[in-house]
């Protein structure tokens, strides 16, 4: 049976000296074990009680998520580390003194008894991070428990960026959303496993590969993406296709004039039995004017500014009934190694090399 429960909606302005207040009913609800959706540095997190089986499995059933997907667990308070994990390896230490607030998950060895079964999926681990979000470190400092949040979106569809994205997927399927404006990262965080002087990167994310090295020069720091994993993926969700549009996305990589040309060929081809979509960078978009729609994510120099874009582009194309979709692609130093992983999934890895 489906129940629809009515969705609050707390809009929280941080510039009012009372926004702290207005924290207390979502907080109180997650305590009591409901679940909550609250904005983080990276995308919205659809958080609940990780200590708790039942809100544990509500956000479960809201997101449709498949039950071997582990969920990352906030936390607001360094003390709570070892409340959770029996951690002891010296440079997850020294990457959460220096990443922490941030876009970085640490796989750890979670402690027995203290978390539901479902966050860890039945693993002997646990993924822990302290976001950068000064509503979801205050939402949970009032909640007072551990919280167990993956991305606030229907499993499968792109991350929300924004608080309408969640009323999108899940309103009349959880509790209720603070809004707290547009995120800021739009990437999920970097998720890594720390064995001895080794970092493994598991997803890559909002901490990049030259920050962890710079940050740890003595370690060896690996990249593991589905593409070169061919045993079982160490990090559950790496099997699942994400981030789709209900178009279909293709990526076009190559020298930048061979790529316009190839999608304008295409858009031109394709135009009579489709709605015809481009997701570019600002110094091309010019080129695609035949197209339905063309989303520019701003300028090829600036990653970071497209990251934070590209989940809103992709529900765009959505909303707009885009059929086809040819995207340019980045480079993959920097952020761009946790864009194009994405882009990537969401394209199903559809790629067409000139
Ligand atoms: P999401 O919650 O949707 O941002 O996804 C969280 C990601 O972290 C997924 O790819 C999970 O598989 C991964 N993850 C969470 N917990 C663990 C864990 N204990 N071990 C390995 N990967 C994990
Ligand atoms: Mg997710």
């Amino acid at each position: 049976m489906d129940v629809m429960i009515h969705t609050k909606v707390w809009k929280i302005d941080q510039i009012k000296s009372d926004w702290h207040v207005q924290l207390a009913q979502p907080a109180a609800l997650l305590s009591a074990g409901k679940q909550i959706a609250f904005p983080t540095e990276t995308v919205y997190g659809l958080g609940a009680d990780a200590r708790s089986e039942e809100a544990v499995r509500g956000i479960f059933s809201a997101k449709g998520r498949p039950s071997d997907n582990p969920l990352i667990v906030h936390i607001y308070d360094r003390s709570q580390v070892h409340e959770l994990t029996n951690c002891t390896n010296e440079l997850a230490e020294r990457l959460m003194d220096q990443f922490w607030p941030g876009p970085l998950t640490l796989i750890l060895p979670v402690r027995q008894g203290v978390l539901s079964n479902q966050v860890t999926a039945g693993l002997q681990t646990v993924g822990l991070r302290m976001p950068d979000h000064p509503i979801a470190l205050e939402l949970m400092r009032q909640a007072a428990v551990p919280i167990a949040a993956p991305s606030a979106n229907t499993s499968g569809r792109p991350s929300p960026t924004l608080a309408s994205h969640v009323l999108d997927d899940l309103q009349g399927k959880i509790e209720g959303i603070v809004d707290g404006g547009a995120t800021g990262v739009g990437l999920e965080s970097t998720v890594v496993e720390v064995s001895g002087q080794h970092i493994q990167i598991l997803r890559p994310g909002g901490v990049t590969v030259e920050q962890l090295q710079a940050c740890c020069p003595e370690a060896s720091v690996t990249l593991e993406t589905e593409l070169e994993t061919k045993e079982a993926p160490r990090s559950p969700g790496m099997k699942y296709t994400h981030y789709a549009p209900q178009g279909k996305l293709v990526i076009v990589k190559g020298e930048s004039a061979a790529v316009s040309q190839y999608i304008v060929q295409q858009v031109t081809m394709h135009a009579a039995e489709n709605k015809c979509g481009v997701l570019c960078f600002k110094e091309n978009a010019h080129h695609y004017e035949q197209a339905d729609l063309v989303l520019s994510l701003g300028s090829v120099n600036q990653l970071e500014q497209a990251a934070s874009r590209l989940y809103e582009a992709l529900r765009k194309f959505d909303e707009y009934g885009v059929t086809r979709i040819w995207s340019e692609a980045s480079t993959t130093e920097g952020i761009g190694a946790a864009f194009m992983n994405r882009l990537l999934k969401a394209a199903g890895h559809n790629v067409i090399n000139l």
